[in-house]
């Protein structure tokens, strides 16, 4: 298979700046490995602040020239990207999950969903329009003109290799913008082979460079640059607040999509078969390693033994494995420092009273591998509820009434993804009000789609990405005055 993606010319393993594939100055390279297996896939270059600011510069001089291209070319130039990552969806999908883990057919449908931020974002870089407003003196011409902020640092993590970077390049390519991706040093092969195709698309140099290996020392050079204008991150609250922190030096715009903490509230009057399906999409999709990811399955005490029953029995027949095996739907977690905190999360609320329905160990295969697992009698003191789990347990509570499931719900810093299955329209209305959340799904776990916007409130994060609002975040506004008219 890795011969297989080199002969297609997919499997780069080499740093982009300026748009020459380049090597760690000092010849340092990390291993990218398999999840399911620990095989070394390939080894990429060990990269850190000098390499960060030479494609630093490389963004910078490439602004000059991309932010004056026409948007129809813009637009031109994503719409063959598009075609490019669609045409490669079966070899970039394969490399998704030889680095990522997720099951082959999952893979390729989060290429489907990422190619899909590209074409959407080829469409909205022809209407970037701006304004005419009426003047309040009659010599006078009030207008807003919309800008590409400029050069973007975009940081992204290893649960959706491929989609986390183009939610985030397509809208800055559309508005002129230039990046430089950095890109989880665990899940890199994806990024590389996108970015190729974005050069044989015709993106010309330094619009996009890729920098990969010491983390903090990347992060420190794009943060210092007074060239850099704007963050855009997703991954942990915690580097989330640092990128903020340091963003602040330099005054940069910052995006940040964080952590989440799902409730996924089921009520008495739900369809108990759309629950049990829509918990199980929100809970298991990339076994559970999505910030999206119900955390918590919060339930009306009517329905309650019903639906753990029914949910615990879907559960079970959820076949982990190798995500290139047929059938497999839960690959493995992404390393062994997520699998002990699965475990320790599982531990703390085994030992305050809460009881494993299914699951609860490591999976037989070994490796990283966890047991589909669902938990009940949970409450909102057990860390399992308190924090993001990242991992294929499902935490069942219980509440009594809808003022209990609004307050154990909003109980928390973080504010990004929640979802409700109720058959009262008054209701879902009502508590869809109450949450404070980013995004509401209402007998419905699978919610993202590039039309839509994505991001979160409270500690969950700042800025949206996807649809016609995701632009906003690469834009500037100018007012411009015309005066003696
Ligand atoms: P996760 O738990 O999903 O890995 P992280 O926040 O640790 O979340 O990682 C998300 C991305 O942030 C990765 O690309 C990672 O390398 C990067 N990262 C981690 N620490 C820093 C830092 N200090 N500066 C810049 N980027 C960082």
């Amino acid at each position: 298979l890795v011969a297989h993606l080199r002969t297609a010319g997919l499997l780069k393993t080499q740093g982009l700046i300026g748009g020459k594939w380049t090597d760690a100055y000092d010849g340092k390279t990390i291993q990218v490995r398999n999840p399911a297996t620990g095989e070394v896939i390939a080894d990429v270059p060990c990269m850190g602040g000098k390499e960060t600011n030479d494609a630093i510069s490389s963004a910078h001089d490439a602004f000059q020239s991309w932010s004056k291209v026409t948007a129809t070319e813009r637009s031109k130039c994503l719409r063959t990207w598009y075609d490019l990552l669609i045409s490669h969806k079966e070899e970039l999908g394969q490399l998704i999950t030889l680095e990522q883990g997720k099951p082959l057919k999952e893979a390729i449908g989060e290429v489907t969903y990422g190619a899909s931020f590209i074409e959407f974002f080829a469409e909205e870089a022809r209407r970037i329009y701006g304004d005419i407003i009426p003047a309040t003196l009659g010599d006078r011409r009030l207008l807003v003109l919309k800008q590409p902020v400029g050069v973007v640092g975009a940081i992204t993590p290893w649960n959706f290799p491929l989609a986390m970077i183009t939610r985030k390049v397509g809208p800055a390519l559309a508005s002129g913008c230039t990046v430089v991706i950095k890109p989880s040093e665990m899940t890199p092969l994806t990024a590389l082979a996108a970015v190729e195709l974005a050069r044989q698309a015709g993106i010309p140099p330094g619009v996009l460079n890729v920098v990969m290996g010491n983390a903090p020392d990347i992060g420190d050079a794009l943060l210092g640059s007074s060239q850099v204008r704007k963050i855009t991150f997703t991954g942990s609250t915690a580097v989330g607040k640092k990128l903020m922190a340091g963003s602040a030096g330099t005054v940069k715009r910052v995006s940040l999509e964080l952590g989440g903490n799902a409730p996924c509230i089921i009520f008495d009057d739900a369809d108990l078969d759309v629950a049990v399906k829509g918990s199980l999409g929100a809970k298991f999709r990339n076994s559970g390693q999505t910030c999206v990811c119900a955390n918590r399955i919060i339930v009306q005490e009517g329905i309650y033994d019903k639906f753990a029953e029914a949910f615990s029995k879907a559960v079970q027949n959820l076949q982990v494995g190798n995500g290139f095996s047929e059938g497999v739907v839960q690959g493995p977690l992404i390393n062994e420092a997520a699998v002990q905190k699965v475990e320790k999360f599982v531990q703390d609320a085994i030992s305050k009273g809460a009881k494993v329905l299914l699951g609860g160990k490591r999976h037989s295969l070994g490796m990283t591998f966890y047991e589909p697992t669902v938990i009940s009698d949970v409450n909102n003191e057990m860390i399992l509820s308190r924090e993001e789990i990242f991992g294929p347990v499902a935490p069942l509570l219980r509440f009594k009434t809808e003022e209990d499931a609004i307050r154990i719900a909003n109980d928390t810093n973080a504010g990004l993804a929640a979802y409700i299955f109720t058959n009262n329209i008054q209701r879902s209305w009502r508590v869809t009000e109450a949450l404070e959340y980013g995004l509401v799904g209402v007998n419905e776990g699978l919610i993202s789609t590039e039309v839509a916007p994505f991001g979160g409130v409270k500690q969950s994060g700042l800025g949206r990405e996807g649809s016609k609002y995701g632009m906003d975040d690469f834009l500037e506004l100018k007012y411009v005055c015309l005066g003696d008219m």
